[in-house]
Order: C-alpha cells, then sequence, then structure tokens
C-alpha cells in the first residue's frame, strides 16, 4: 500500500484523493483552511449561503463519473438541475438574448433576439469548434501530455488545420461570426480560462462549445455543495482529511520526495500530490534546484485574471431576474487591456462586464422574497507592487459602488434592497487559498503555446505530481477534475 499525502483539500485534490484511496492506496489530505473547496468556497451569513467561487457546472458527466467509478453515483448525494436558461446576455446597444439551455433552440433565439442569420454564423462556429474538440480532448485534455510539439505530432494533419494553433480565439471567431455581439458572446469564453481572447489560442473554442453541448447546470443548495460530497466520499472509501493544517515543505531525501512537514512535524509519504498553487509549490515548497527552474519558468509567464466579488443579500429582488446574467462592457478591448496591464499598468476596469449569478433555490435564502446574489467582474490580480493594491484603503468599497452603478445604468438597480453587501477581492482570494495574487487559474493562455507550456502534472522531482487549476489541463471544475483523473492514472499506473 502506497503512503501519498495530498496537499490542500480544493477540487482537485479531494478528486485526486478520492480516486487513489479507491485505488487502495493510504491517503491522507492536508488542507491549510478551516474547511475543504478552496476555490469552490461558500459563505453563510445571517441566513443566506452564498457560493464564493463557481456558479456554474459544465460537463457535469466528469463529476458524474468521479462519483460513478469510486462508488455510489452523484445523483444519491446531489442534484444537479439544468438550467434552461444558460444566461441572460445584455449587450452595449440594449440587446438581449437569453441563451436557451438546449443547443437545438440556440440557432432560433439567436435570430431573434439578434436578428436573421447570427443563427447560423454561431452555428458554423460551433460546427469548427465541436471539431476542435473531437481532435483535441483525448490527445491533449485527457492526457498528461502538455508539451505542443507531441501534440502536433499526435494530430492528424486535418486536425492539425482545425485546431489552427497558430490561430487566436477572436482571429477563429472573426472567420465565422459578423455580428459583434456575437464576438463578445465568444470573446467571454476565454475568460473561463482567465485569459485574453485576443491572445487565448483558437483551442479554446471548444469552451462555448461543451458548455452548450452538455449544458449549464446548477447545484441545489448551491455549488458549495460539491466540497461536501468530495470529502464526504473520501472520507466514506477510509481517507482521511486534516483541516488547519498548512504544508509548509515538501521534504526530498536522495533525490526524491519523502514526505512534507507540516505543524512542525515531517510526515513520511512515499508520493506527495500537491493541489497547492503550482507557482508556490516550486518557488516556495520543495527546495530543490530542479523545482526551482520550474518556478522561474512560471514567474516568465502571465498570471490569469483574478475576479472582484460581491455577494448581495437582497430584499425583494427583481422578479424576472434570470439565474446568470451578462451584462456586457461597452468596450470589453479596454477591459482586457486594464486587467492584463496592456497600455500601462494592471488596473480595476473602469466600466466592467458584469456577470450575476441569482439562483432561484429556497435553500440558500433566509426566506421568501429574498435572493443571495453572487456578483463577479474580471480584475487583475492583487499586486503590492506596480499593479492594483487590493487592501489599499478604501479601494474595495468604493469600486464595489462604481460596480453597482454600472449595474444600475445597464437596467440591474437594486441598491436600495441590499441587505448586507460582502466584498471578496483578489487579495482575499490570495489570503483565503494561498493562490499568489488571486490568480484565479495559475498561468493564463495568452499566447499560442501557453495552453501547452502548463505545469505538468508530473513534476521534475520523482515522486511529486501536480493537480489543479493551475497545472494541466487547466483552471475550471471540470478541467481540474480530469487533472485528477490523469494523476491518478499514472499513480495506477507507475505502482
Ligand atoms: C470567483 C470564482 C468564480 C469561478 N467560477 C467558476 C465557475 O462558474 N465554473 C467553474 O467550473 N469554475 C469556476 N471557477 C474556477 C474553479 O473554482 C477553480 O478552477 C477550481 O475550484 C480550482 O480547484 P483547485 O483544486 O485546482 O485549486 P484550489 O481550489 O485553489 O485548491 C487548492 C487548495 O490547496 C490549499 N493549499 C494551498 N497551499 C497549501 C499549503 N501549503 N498547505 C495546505 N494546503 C494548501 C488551499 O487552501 C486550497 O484549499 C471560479 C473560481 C473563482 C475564484
Amino acid at each position: 500500500m502506497t503512503r501519498i499525502i495530498v496537499v490542500g483539500a480544493g477540487v482537485g485534490g479531494l478528486a485526486v484523493a478520492i480516486r487513489l484511496q479507491a485505488q487502495g492506496h493510504q491517503v491522507l489530505v492536508l488542507e491549510q483552511a478551516e474547511e475543504v473547496g478552496g476555490k469552490l468556497g461558500v459563505l453563510h451569513h445571517d441566513g443566506f449561503t452564498f457560493d464564493t467561487g463557481p456558479s456554474l457546472v459544465t460537463m457535469p458527466h466528469i463529476l458524474e463519473e468521479l462519483f460513478a467509478d469510486t462508488g455510489a453515483p452523484l445523483s444519491e448525494v446531489l442534484t444537479l438541475q439544468r438550467l434552461p436558461v444558460a444566461a441572460r446576455y445584455r449587450f452595449p446597444d440594449g440587446t438581449e438574448l437569453d441563451m436557451p439551455g438546449e443547443l437545438d433552440d440556440i440557432p432560433a433565439a439567436l435570430d431573434d433576439a439578434l436578428g436573421p442569420g447570427t443563427g447560423d454564423q454561431w452555428s458554423s462556429f460551433l460546427r469548427r469548434a465541436e471539431r476542435i474538440w473531437d481532435a483535441t480532448h483525448g490527445p491533449f485534455l485527457e492526457s498528461p501530455v502538455t508539451s505542443a510539439d507531441m501534440i502536433r505530432m499526435a494530430l492528424r494533419p486535418a486536425d492539425l488545420l482545425r485546431v489552427a494553433p497558430w490561430r487566436t480565439l477572436r482571429g477563429v471567431g472573426h472567420r465565422y461570426l459578423r455580428d459583434p455581439r456575437l464576438v463578445m458572446l465568444l470573446d467571454r469564453y476565454a475568460t473561463y480560462t482567465g485569459s485574453d481572447p485576443r491572445r487565448a489560442p483558437a483551442a479554446l473554442a471548444s469552451v462555448p462549445w461543451t458548455e452548450q453541448a452538455w449544458g449549464s447546470w446548477y447545484v441545489r443548495g448551491g455549488l458549495g455543495t460539491i466540497a461536501t460530497a468530495l470529502r464526504n466520499r473520501f472520507e466514506d472509501l477510509g481517507g482521511r482529511v486534516e483541516t488547519g493544517t498548512e504544508v509548509a515543505e515538501i521534504t526530498t531525501s536522495a533525490g526524491r520526495v519523502d514526505g512534507v512537514v507540516a505543524g512542525m512535524k515531517h510526515r513520511s509519504a512515499d508520493l506527495v500530490v500537491a493541489n497547492a498553487d503550482a507557482h508556490e509549490v516550486y518557488d516556495r515548497l520543495v527546495l530543490d534546484h530542479r523545482a526551482l527552474r520550474e518556478g522561474s519558468r512560471i514567474r516568465r509567464t502571465t498570471p490569469s485574471l483574478s475576479g472582484f466579488v460581491m455577494l448581495l443579500a437582497v430584499d425583494d429582488p427583481p422578479a424576472d431576474q434570470p439565474h446568470h446574467q451578462v451584462l456586457f462592457a461597452e468596450d470589453y478591448d479596454a477591459e482586457f487591456d486594464a486587467v492584463f496591464g496592456r497600455g500601462g499598468s494592471h488596473r480595476p476596469v473602469e466600466r466592467p462586464t458584469v456577470y450575476i449569478s441569482a439562483p432561484d433555490d429556497p435553500a440558500v435564502v433566509p426566506g421568501p422574497r429574498t435572493g443571495a446574489w453572487f456578483v463577479l467582474v474580471n480584475a487583475p490580480p492583487h499586486d503590492t507592487g506596480l499593479g492594483t493594491d487590493w487592501d489599499a484603503p478604501g479601494l474595495a468599497n468604493s469600486y464595489a459602488d462604481q460596480v453597482m452603478a454600472v449595474m444600475a445604468e445597464r437596467g440591474v438597480d437594486v441598491a436600495d434592497r441590499i441587505r448586507h453587501r460582502i466584498i471578496l477581492t483578489p487579495a482575499d482570494l490570495e489570503r483565503r487559498t494561498m493562490t499568489p495574487g488571486g490568480s484565479i487559474y495559475g498561468t493564463a493562455s495568452n499566447g499560442p503555446r501557453a495552453a501547452f507550456l502548463r505545469p505538468a502534472n508530473t513534476s521534475p522531482v520523482p515522486g511529486l505530481y501536480l493537480v489543479g487549476g493551475s497545472s494541466h489541463p487547466g483552471g475550471g471544475l471540470p478541467l481540474v477534475m480530469l487533472s485528477a483523473r490523469i494523476v491518478a492514472d499514472l499513480i495506477g499506473r507507475s505502482g
């Protein structure tokens, strides 16, 4: 039986721990926070339950597969609900689009809301996106391979043309989408990996395809219940979680990993799987020249964007509020310029795109006619150097007022209905999850090769593996769970 320590109880850490425990290993998860879940966080306040991280489940079959592979099915522990309207989009010209949750209904809805022909434009784009997904998910997203050259070799020439690694997401969109509102719609999917659509690779076209093909989902009681379900499954299999236990070092002897130091104690292990941010792992946790080399490589990449979050306890919320709503910025390029520091330093976006999640779920509110709203805008990571210091006195509150004013101008004015407003800045996310700057997805996929330059799931230090959103294949719940499957397979094969 192999003794394995998992550093961190985010979704990646818990998912890999479940799979490894189910394989028959002896797994211990050490988490520095008092709760499990990491970025999949929950905050309870005055009878309201707020998700502080993810609000949307895509590709639910990946979560279902994890539970089915390791015991009882997901449906016995969580209730997933497919949303009939994926999101309401409001464009700068005032047009509104209720994006249907079923793929077949999308073209007609686009024609109705944005004008004849837009449904066809989006459908032809999606056909290309589907082919990109077909070509890449096996050799790239579901395999440990990260090298661009090896992936190129794995693709047939026809697939290579479809994936077009030399093209950007915006570039591939322009080939199909003539309506600027469709371009905005597509651009937003770059933010699912914390990236800039003008620099992210065309391969990210598979993100809207997967969302629309498999639907947009909610979990009754809030997405935070996923973390509890993962912990329960792990413990039911005999695994052990220690919360409030920070790992200060991942130790080596004779050139390979032999355990960790946590709570001033050395804990021996045959293997260590790090769910902590890859940058932290290589820069701070493993004192080994091979790790430090990786650390300096990651330091040269662009961090993904972060998020500025407001949790709003709303009295008497507007009756027609959809579950998800996106109020697009007048100038989307200016938004990406600000968060990625183009043409100056990184800065909060003056008039950002605003995302609102307002679940219609009695389990997350104290009573009728109340709402537990999650509001998110893209934000530059916390940076006390030349970027944005989110701890600067007054900044969080004044920026929250600014975002609420923008919401009101775009038709969602709830300022006089707010019972409580809780603000979570990138600095808060950094402190809560030990993620540098509060970057949500590790490194950004900015640049044609960037997606292929993510830290691999295997490390240069034998016995050390990486799992989670800052490593291959990337962030977001489905990919994080795929990374757990990849790592569990690698360890299973090696044992
Ligand atoms: C605001 C926001 C909105 C999002 N929206 C969505 C969405 O709608 N849909 C979606 O799919 N994804 C979304 N995401 C992304 C998703 O939450 C993440 O990709 C995913 O949860 C990351 O999981 P992880 O396991 O990789 O990392 P993390 O959740 O960061 O977990 C890492 C864990 O390691 C712990 N740790 C770190 N260092 C140490 C140490 N030294 N010792 C012990 N423990 C340590 C941390 O405390 C943390 O619990 C969102 C994220 C945020 C923040």
